[in-house]
């Protein structure tokens, strides 16, 4: 089942109707949703369903179904059953996926400051990282902060590019990322394109305008094995 997924197209989107489509072991199936499934490593969505009745499911996590662009919406223990073809209200945790926005979009900015392959990463509410191919030395935790700084600094609207994966083929060095490939099969690769400073496929939730992420600081930088260098990231003036 194909789930329309609202926040591709506005990741701003806080709150939508939508329809029970199945009910399954593993989660909650919708017509429609606003919450992000955990994927290019930025964390799932939580959040509530609430019912006709006023009656509110907390989300607890959201992931990916099995099919292309399906998503479950994992109820939290203990909560009532829905029933297929319910209306329901949806919420997301909107402090929270905010705070992703923010720092997923910042690490978009921070691949740009420390040329190297990348091998991995991680997006939470509180923390964002990034892993290099890169030698140790090459890393400076001053000067990552202040060029990614002076660059959130120049407050430049994002913009979504699709392309086919055909171009996407012709185009391989826009994949920073070795440890994840775009999702391939649906026939367009879905870029994240921040004039002037990157452009690489990203499936995940952005700010409009970089100056919302404010500022970042780094919070650590240690070294998890030959290839992978781990630089983490906070927002300055977060919890
Ligand atoms: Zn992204």
């Amino acid at each position: 089942m194909m789930t329309e997924l609202l926040f591709r197209d506005d990741a701003y989107a806080k709150s939508a109707t939508a329809k029970v489509v199945a009910v399954h072991e593993r989660g909650i199936e919708l017509d429609r949703t606003v919450f992000y499934p955990v994927g290019g490593g930025q964390a799932g969505d939580t959040g509530a369903l609430i019912r006709a009745t006023g009656e509110r499911i907390p989300v607890a996590d959201t992931r990916k179904g099995e099919a292309i662009d399906s998503v479950l919406h994992i109820p939290a223990a203990g909560t009532p059953q829905l029933e297929s073809g319910e209306t329901l209200t949806l919420e997301i945790d909107w402090p929270r996926r905010y705070a992703l926005m923010r720092l997923h979009t910042a690490l978009h900015v921070m691949s740009c400051v420390v040329v190297a392959p990348v091998t991995g990463g991680n997006i939470s509410p509180e923390k964002a990282r990034l892993d290099f191919d890169i030698d140790m030395s090459l890393l400076d935790a001053a000067r990552i902060e202040r060029e990614t700084n002076a660059l959130i600094a120049r407050a430049i609207e994002t913009e979504t590019v699709w392309i086919t994966d055909e171009e996407l083929d012709a185009r391989p060095e826009l994949v920073k990322t070795m440890s994840v490939q775009p999702p391939r099969g649906a026939g367009r690769v879905r870029l994240l394109k921040i004039p002037g400073i990157d452009l690489q496929p990203c499936g995940g939730t952005h700010v409009r305008n970089i100056a919302e992420i404010g500022a970042i600081r780094v919070l650590r930088i240690r070294s998890e094995g030959k290839r992978n260098r781990r630089v983490e990231i906070g927002l300055v003036g977060a919890a």
